[in-house]
């Protein structure tokens, strides 16, 4: 995965601001945070999304983040945290090796949610439950 830039990371071939690395994850510090201490964990080996990596591997990657908003938590003292994992175009993915964003959070910081709060229709429930569960 030669043209992969958090491969390339990886490699050492791009500078990176490390914050915790163990035999298979690496987090490091985004270069165009959400806010301070925004940090992105990836797994050494490359996959590209959550439906290409295994259930096990992701289920992994999701405990190293979690040790690393702990250690965020711990040393910048924030209040809350966020956690963003996209996926492909659609899903708002623009570097193709999986990550998980670890974003510390304070409640006067300017963070907002991406999406409008409205109600869901009843009935549209109801619909996506039958086609998703049958
Ligand atoms: P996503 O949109 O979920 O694919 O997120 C990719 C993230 O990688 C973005 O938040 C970028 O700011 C971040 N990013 C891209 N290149 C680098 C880099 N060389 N070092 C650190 N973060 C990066
Ligand atoms: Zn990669």
């Amino acid at each position: 995965m030669n043209s992969c830039i958090f491969c390339k990371i990886l490699a050492g071939d791009i500078p990176s601001k490390k914050i915790y690395e163990d035999e298979k994850f690496y987090a490091f510090l985004d270069i165009f945070p959400a806010g301070k201490g925004h940090t992105l964990v990836i797994p050494k080996e490359h996959s590209a999304d959550i439906h290409e990596i295994s259930s096990d591997q992701y289920g992994a990657l999701a405990a190293t983040a979690k040790d690393v908003a702990d250690l965020l938590q711990r040393k910048l003292s924030s209040e809350g945290t966020t956690i963003f994992q996209m996926n492909r175009e659609s899903g708002w993915q623009t570097v193709f090796h999986i990550h998980m964003h670890v974003i510390p959070r304070w409640s006067d910081d300017a963070l907002h949610k991406p999406w409008d709060i409205a109600p869901a229709v009843d009935s549209d429930l109801v619909e996506l439950q039958r086609i998703i569960c049958e």
